[in-house]
């Protein structure tokens, strides 16, 4: 759909981009690796100036649904989880991602901010539900009020997968049998997470999809299954800045 700026260093949502103390970005190939000592790289990923304080807020992916609740900087000791929110300003909380789903979140008045890595295993667990009822469980923001940008994934053109794996979310999703079988056997992770959000009570108009598939871009995107192996991955961030020059 084309709704995002794009640069070789990284990604823009439109809709994130209009609140205005929110910064966000969907790293590309040349983006920051989102490890530490990169605080410089983060800061041109997110836009965030050089005079603001910015702090990470890392966590350790395991392919689950654990969604951890950032208070306080994390550079050690990560927790092990596939999402984040906060609602603390200067923190950076972001996912490492080459075909799974980089979901960015933001609360419409800037209150609050989540990640979430959705994979497979994620998607089927369904880890976007999870991150919705985080937002209302953790800071009373409610799913009407959630903007959320889907990242760069492997797309529908290109994510075959096992006649085994399209049953298991034909059972858990047995209303979505034309997006997810609608091109031989592929999977559209980012449709499945869209209608996750959307049974949660996020407004359609109020979901992006950034519509970029990792596999057709080798020129921007890492992909696993086109062969990048680890550290090759996309670093996708997002923070809440009060200062806002
Ligand atoms: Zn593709």
């Amino acid at each position: 759909m084309g709704n995002s700026q794009k640069s070789e260093f990284c990604l823009k949502s439109e809709l994130l981009q209009e609140i205005p103390n929110v910064f966000h970005g969907f790293g590309c190939r040349l983006g920051p690796r989102g490890v530490l000592g990169e605080l410089a790289a983060v800061r041109q990923l997110l836009g965030i100036p050089a005079s603001n304080p910015l702090a990470p807020g890392l966590i350790q992916q395991e392919h689950g649904v654990e969604i951890a609740t950032v208070v306080s900087p994390i550079a050690i000791d990560l927790p092990k989880a596939d999402g984040a929110v906060t609602e603390e300003p200067s923190i950076y909380i972001g996912v490492r991602t080459a075909d799974c789903l980089p979901v960015l979140v933001a609360g419409k008045h800037g209150n609050a901010v989540g990640v979430a890595h959705s994979g497979w295993k994620g998607t089927l667990d369904g880890i976007a539900k999870k991150l919705v009822q985080t937002f209302w469980k953790e800071f009373g923001v409610a799913a009407s009020d959630l903007i959320v940008s889907i990242g760069p994934a492997i797309g529908a053109c290109c994510y075959q997968v096992s006649a085994e794996r399209i049953a298991l979310f034909l059972e858990r999703y047995p209303e979505l049998r034309p997006e997810i079988t609608g091109w031989q056997g592929c999977l559209d992770l980012g449709r499945i997470v869209q209608h996750q959000l959307e049974l949660c009570g996020v407004p359609s108009a109020q979901i992006e999809q950034i519509d970029l598939c990792t596999e057709c871009h080798p020129e921007l995107l890492f992909s696993f299954r086109r062969g990048d192996v680890a550290p090759a991955r996309q670093f996708s961030a997002i923070a809440i800045s009060r200062i806002v020059d």
